[in-house]
């Protein structure tokens, strides 16, 4: 009994000190906390919808908070049958559709999630929008926004968690936006790298998958998405998510494999 007590908080101690991230399995050391990070992102989150115009009650406003439902309730099953149960006790999931011609979505951390309008006409059908908010999920599961931050950044957002409300400092805001992919102006756009873009792809997948819907849209509607690359406007979400050949061949390559962790949690049937 004693000996169990002990290795317990030994492990929560080295957990706490540099946290393993269960979607990547990569050791990461939070150098702003969760505890920090995600009070500021809430605080984003809410000024973000009161200066933009959120959609309710309409079938597309149902679908986002349908898609979203299930993508976060595949997030919580992965994680409770991988031995991380609570992981995500912090998180308030909410899932908003905004009126903007934007062809773009984001998640801040604590399961914070914008898609716009103008995303809709790409992703075609709920199949393909659980791509994209698959994708963005994973991105704020596997803390790629912190990761985007310089060290510098970083401290300069250190300093004002818990102190200011960021909306007091309008530089550390906008570290805080850029990181997360918020905003649809030109110049501030940040592009995740390519290896953060692999890691959402694969995890997103996985996620699509457990909650039921058929990973084998997920190439597809990166090929709709990179078809409108070529006009006078490309996709905001290409401007912060950049497409290639690569992600439409890996994604096609790991169907599989997500529809194969799926049936673990007995999801054999997708839509
Ligand atoms: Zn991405």
């Amino acid at each position: 009994m004693k000996r169990k007590t002990i290795f317990a908080l030994t492990a929560s101690f080295v957990l706490a000190a540099c946290s393993q991230n269960p979607f990547t399995g990569k050791k990461t050391l939070a150098l702003v906390p969760n505890s920090q990070i995600l009070p500021m992102a809430f605080q984003q989150y809410d000024q973000f919808l009161t200066e933009n115009k959120v959609i309710t009650n309409t079938a597309d406003a149902n679908m986002v908070k349908n898609v979203g439902r299930k993508i976060a309730t595949a997030a919580e099953r992965w994680l409770n049958a991988n031995g991380y149960a609570g992981y995500l006790k912090d998180y308030k999931w909410e899932y908003n559709l905004v009126q903007d011609d934007a062809v773009n979505a984001w998640c801040m951390p604590g399961g914070k999630i914008v898609v716009y309008t103008g995303i809709l006409p790409v992703t075609k059908s709920e199949t393909g929008l659980a791509v994209v908010m698959g994708h963005e999920v994973a991105h704020a599961l596997a803390n790629h926004g912190q990761q985007r931050m310089s060290a510098g950044q970083l401290q300069q957002i250190g300093a004002v968690a818990g102190n200011v409300a960021l909306s007091d400092n309008a530089e550390a805001q906008q570290i805080f936006n850029t990181a997360y992919g918020v905003g649809s102006q030109v110049g501030v756009m940040l592009p995740f790298s390519r290896s953060h873009e692999t890691e959402a792809d694969k995890i997103g997948l996985t996620l699509m998958a457990i909650a039921g819907y058929n990973p084998d849209e997920a190439p597809e509607l990166w090929k709709r998405m990179k078809a409108k690359s070529g006009g006078q406007a490309p996709p905001e979400m290409l401007s912060t998510h950049p497409s290639s050949d690569t992600r439409i061949k890996n994604l096609t390559a790991w169907a599989g494999d997500a529809k194969a962790e799926a049936k673990k949690f007995g999801v054999t049937k997708f839509k």
